[in-house]
């Protein structure tokens, strides 16, 4: 059969595994795979009765797709965790992270591992994609993270317990550790989830667990890898032989010694919090959440500094999935992150964000770069990431996407709309007593709104500073009363 060919010309060619970019370079591809890359390639290789599709890429970056190695599909952009865990059926759960998997792809990215989910909606949609059911990146998935009673995802009360679409499974013991691992290998899972301490506070696994765990994982040709955010849980994870580490926040020189002597990767992750601590006023983050942010941020900083100087390996996550980290809207965002807290070049980042997460897919050396014989995977940008990395955050700088050597076509509508978990049961967000009813004409919407003979509670959120409403007030719609009557529709600014 003859092959489809596509020379993408002119670009500034960055091959993911160079230390720099190569100017007025051309990419030649073969069906799905990088053919030949360089200035000057000898088109001969292609047989005359085979047309060569021509992209011209002069004056743009020329580099592979993004890969996004912490990614939940099945998050569904929620608020609130119950969004995550309680609400939405699993059917429309699924619907709904197969509909976001487009948008994750228009974001530049081209391979995504998801480290947990609830159910086995990610073993689906992975398989969805590679089956070209639905469109999206490639993919790896875990199933849900095996926790204990003090790691995160056990957050009810006891008499709730960890229901079925939570995002982890509750293994306080060995023989239940061993069961969900076999149980979730069976369903098809790429590699295991451990859940550790929410916030590094404490190690909630043992070593011997972690090992059993492990061992059982690559028994089973699966890979596993672990929520540590503190140095303890980082260092048992990586003596028990962990494939990859996930945040790393708070580590002792010890615990970036073992990183740095076994070669094991590091996913930082640091998108979530820094968006929660830079971003999140105005969205209603509520302040304590802020500020904590903000200080395991400066403990990151140190921990990562530390570590790339010692050698470790990074590679690029983001938790998308939240209402904060939307599919397909800041992917990018982590390498400048990387650069800021972690002191690694912009090239250095970039291969963080495509050749190293590789391994996170199964798939080293196949995807995240531009050699013969790799995926091609590649994205045209129109700007140099090396002189400024913000240019891959902004999406129209995604000038094209080519997946598996095809270029993706998308619909704007597909790629602006949102679709979200169904929402908690909210009543109200603020107090409705008498006096912000009726009482002192506060200032601002009340205050404008009495002028016209209306009431209107003034609006804002428990815990966030009264400025940083993150309601317009242009987006109430009121009905006019009587002067006594309230009828308000509330629309959040952003959902
Ligand atoms: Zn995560």
């Amino acid at each position: 059969m003859a092959s489809s060919w596509m020379l993408v010309t002119g670009g500034s060619v960055i091959d993911g595994t160079s230390p720099s970019a190569v100017e007025g370079a051309s990419v030649l591809i073969r069906d799905d795979r990088v053919y030949a890359v360089g200035r000057d390639l000898d088109l001969s290789v292609v047989p005359r009765a085979e047309p060569v599709e021509r992209i011209d890429a002069t004056g743009k970056t020329v580099m592979p797709g993004l890969v996004d190695a912490h990614c939940h599909m099945t998050y569904g952009e929620s608020r609130f965790e119950e969004e995550i865990d309680l609400y939405t059926s699993h059917e429309r759960r699924t619907l709904i992270a197969a509909a976001n998997a487009k948008k994750v792809l228009r974001a530049g990215v081209t391979s995504i591992s998801q480290p947990g989910g609830s159910y086995f909606i990610g073993v689906g949609i992975r398989d969805a994609i590679a089956d070209g059911l639905i469109e999206g990146p490639r993919m790896t998935a875990a199933g849900r993270y095996l926790s204990t009673s003090n790691s995160l995802t056990d957050w009810y009360p006891d008499e709730v317990g960890v229901p079925a679409g939570n995002l982890g499974v509750l293994t306080n013991h060995v023989h239940e550790m061993m069961s969900e691992v076999r149980h979730q290998v069976k369903n098809g899972v790429d590699f295991i989830k451990l859940a550790d301490s929410p916030l590094g506070e404490y190690q909630a696994f043992t070593g011997d667990e972690m090992k059993a765990i492990a061992d059982l994982a690559h028994q089973l040709k699966r890979s596993v890898t672990i929520h540590a955010r503190g140095s303890a849980e980082t260092e048992a994870a990586v003596d028990a032989g962990f494939d990859w580490i996930m945040h790393g926040n708070a580590m002792s020189d010890e615990a970036i010694g073992k990183l740095a002597g076994t070669g094991t990767p590091l996913v930082p992750t640091l998108l979530l919090l820094s968006n929660l601590a830079d971003f999140g006023a105005p969205f209603g983050v509520p302040a304590p959440l802020r500020d904590g942010c903000k200080g395991l941020l400066e403990v990151s900083a140190d921990s990562y500094h530390r570590a790339h100087k010692a050698g470790v390996t990074f590679a690029m996550g983001t938790d998308t999935g939240f209402a904060v980290t939307p599919y397909g809207e800041w992917h990018a965002r982590e390498l400048e992150l990387l650069m800021t807290y972690g002191g690694l070049s912009a090239m250095e980042a970039i291969q963080a964000g495509t050749r190293n997460g590789a391994k996170m897919l199964n798939m080293e050396g196949m995807i995240g770069q531009l050699t013969p014989g790799a995926f091609a995977d590649v994205i045209v940008v129109n700007g140099d990431p090396v002189r400024d990395i913000r240019v891959l955050q902004d999406k129209r700088n995604i000038q094209l996407v080519i997946k598996d050597g095809s270029v993706v076509e998308f619909r704007d509508k597909e790629i602006e709309t949102r679709w979200t978990h169904d929402r908690g049961l909210i009543y109200s967000l603020e107090h409705m007593t008498y006096d912000r009813v009726f009482g002192n004409g506060e200032e601002d919407v009340a205050g404008a709104l009495k002028t016209k003979g209306w009431n209107m509670a003034r609006i804002d959120i428990p815990g966030g500073d009264p400025e940083n409403v993150p309601f317009e007030r242009d987006a109430i719609t009121i009905a006019p009363g009587d002067g006594r009557e309230l009828a308000a529709e509330i629309k959040p600014r952003h959902s």
